[in-house]
């Protein structure tokens, strides 16, 4: 699995639609101070559903909007996707090529898209689980970031390695088997109490 394409429009400082193709290899992206390099890594970061301003270097999600300039009008909506190679079937779905999208509105009206069908934010998540690519992974390594992981508690390193390892989504499944568990437990009391009110 690899990056193929990333399209941006209306996202930070890229007014116009823009799409960069991405080849076997290593791709350098080079630019004078405050060109928009690090919005490119940025995009790839909400596109892969970051809910948090702060991570996107922003105060609120509407930031991430084109403002405009003192040329250009602000834009109302910022659309990315991305488009991986899927040809050995990492990702678990049933195509040779995955295009997820996100778009939002000033409104705060928003969108996930995988192939073009509508979908939640949960499903964009759920695909890339144990991937190392979704959001939590560590596809994208930002400035301090590595300080922070070298030095952070052995908790938070534990989960890169169990993104790794591949088994967050059974953590996730576990944790989701024994909240529905504790659920039914308490049902079940309840019916214990009314049975024993009956009789
Ligand atoms: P450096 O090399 O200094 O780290 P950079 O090339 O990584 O810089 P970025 O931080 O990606 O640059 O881009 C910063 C630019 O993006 C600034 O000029 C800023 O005005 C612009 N920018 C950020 N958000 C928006 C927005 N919503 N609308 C328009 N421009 C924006």
């Amino acid at each position: 699995m690899y990056l193929k394409s990333l399209e941006i429009q209306g996202f930070k400082s890229f007014a116009n639609k823009l799409v960069f193709e991405f080849k076997g290899g290593i791709t350098g992206i080079v630019g004078p101070n405050g060109s928009g390099k690090s919005n490119v890594a940025d995009a790839v970061r909400w596109v892969l559903g970051e809910q948090s301003a702060k991570q996107l270097r922003g105060a609120k999600m509407e930031d991430i909007i084109f403002s405009g300039t003192q040329t250009r009008k602000p834009l109302g909506f910022a659309y990315v996707a991305i488009t991986l190679d899927n040809s050995d079937h990492q990702l678990a779905i049933d195509y040779d090529e995955v295009k997820v999208a996100r778009r939002v509105y000033r409104s705060g009206e928003s969108e996930y898209l995988i192939n073009g069908t509508n979908c939640r934010l949960k499903d964009v998540q759920e695909l890339f689980l144990d991937t190392g690519i979704g959001k939590e992974g560590y596809s994208i390594i930002g400035q301090g970031q590595i300080d922070k992981i070298l030095s952070g508690k052995p908790e938070d390193r534990r989960e890169l390695f169990d993104e790794a390892a591949g088994i967050v989504k059974f953590k996730k499944r576990k944790a989701t088997a024994e909240k529905n568990l504790d659920e039914e437990k308490q049902n079940l009391c309840r019916i214990n109490d009314i049975l024993a009110e009956i009789e």
